[in-house]
């Protein structure tokens, strides 16, 4: 033990100035863990990991989708709904109960460090023995004004997730804009809820194979070309100008895709699929070590319930890689 101390005391002294002891004091320590996106999935694993007493900082650009919710009527426990932004920011208030560091920031790039990963970001790098990816997706838009858009959403005349509130349009008149299998399969789904559905297939007769046409006639579903021209709002209703001319809907379903935002992890070559979804394990490990995905950014349902439970499963894995790494002890 004097020995250790005569040691460092020499060592101390040999790198005596200030500003070098004050180097050494700062070093820039290794976290355990980056989450990178605070919608329902990376908050959810933040409230999961910061529990563990594991050091905790979430990187969020900022747009959640959840957040773009007026109000959620599928979500298990609130009888009456929620707003997504509410259920969005009682998550960041519990994950920051429990000391997870939550930073408005975009992550530019990830790169590798030995077992660790280095995130970058416009004000800096920070070093972490791993990784947590909850990036999700961003819907593609018809074309419609931005303002309009988001008013057009806040009303429920503009929706994208059929499965989430196709219950509040039952008997409702219903325009879906989609080419091909995407559009066929959402405007076959909504029928479910209303005689009165509309597929405006943006470019004429685009991929519909002879089979799904059929099938579209046979329901009574209305095929029309367009939009050919901006989405308007006009008093209750979407106004989208087909080939037929302008029609009006109660509510109009784009099924246009989306951009997976699964960037990050490509660039470090994980594995994703076909459509650009990051591949995970029953623990939603990727195939890089120490690297975890949940949410909308992993193949499966793009829903709150499945983002939060894929998101417990990816914290509760990581905490248990790590603990194989270093002692996870009090
Ligand atoms: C209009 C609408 C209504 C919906 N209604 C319902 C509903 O009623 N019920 C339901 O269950 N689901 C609903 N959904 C789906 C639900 O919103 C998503 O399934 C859920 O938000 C997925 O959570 P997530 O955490 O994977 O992604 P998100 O909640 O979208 O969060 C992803 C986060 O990652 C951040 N991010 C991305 N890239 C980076 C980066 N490089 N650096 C830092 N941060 C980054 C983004 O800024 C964003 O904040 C709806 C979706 C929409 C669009």
């Amino acid at each position: 033990m004097t020995a250790v101390r005569v040691d460092l005391h020499m060592w101390l002294s040999r790198f005596g100035t200030k500003g070098r002891i004050g180097n050494f004091c700062t070093m820039p320590r290794i976290r355990d863990c980056a989450i990178i996106g605070a919608g329902a999935a990376g908050l959810t694993a933040a409230i999961y990991v910061a529990r563990f007493h594991l050091e905790t900082t979430v990187f969020d650009g900022g747009d959640s989708r959840a957040a773009s919710i007026p109000r959620t009527l599928n979500h298990a426990g609130f009888p009456e709904g929620i707003s997504g932004a509410d259920l969005i920011a009682r998550m960041h208030r519990q994950a920051m109960r429990y000391g997870a560091h939550i930073e408005r920031q975009r992550v530019i790039r990830l790169d590798r460090a030995g077992e660790d990963f280095i995130v970058v970001t416009e004000t800096g790098e920070t070093r972490f023995r791993s990784v947590l990816l909850a990036t999700g997706v961003v819907n593609h838009r018809p074309d419609i004004e931005a303002s309009s858009h988001d008013r057009a959403l806040a009303q429920g005349l503009l929706r994208y997730c059929p499965i989430c509130d196709g219950y509040e349009v039952t008997d409702k008149r219903i325009g879906v804009i989609g080419a091909g299998s995407h559009g066929f399969k959402e405007a076959y789904f909504l029928r479910m809820y209303s005689r009165d559905v509309t597929l405006i297939v943006p470019e004429c007769g685009s991929g519909l194979e002879a089979g799904e046409r059929e099938t579209l006639g046979k329901l009574g579903i209305r095929q029309v070309d367009g939009p050919r021209g901006q989405l308007r709002i006009d008093g209750t209703h979407l106004i989208v100008p087909t080939a037929a001319g302008e029609l009006a809907f109660d509510s109009v379903y784009p099924a246009l895709g989306s951009k997976i935002c699964s960037g990050l992890a490509s660039a470090l070559g994980a594995a994703t699929s076909e459509d650009g979804c990051i591949i995970v394990d029953a623990h939603q490990r990727t195939s890089i070590a120490g690297l975890y995905a949940a949410g909308d950014v992993v193949r499966g349902l793009d829903q709150i319930s499945h983002a939060m439970g894929e998101a417990g499963v990816a914290a509760t894995a990581l905490r248990n890689d790590l603990a194989e790494r270093r002692a996870l002890l009090r």
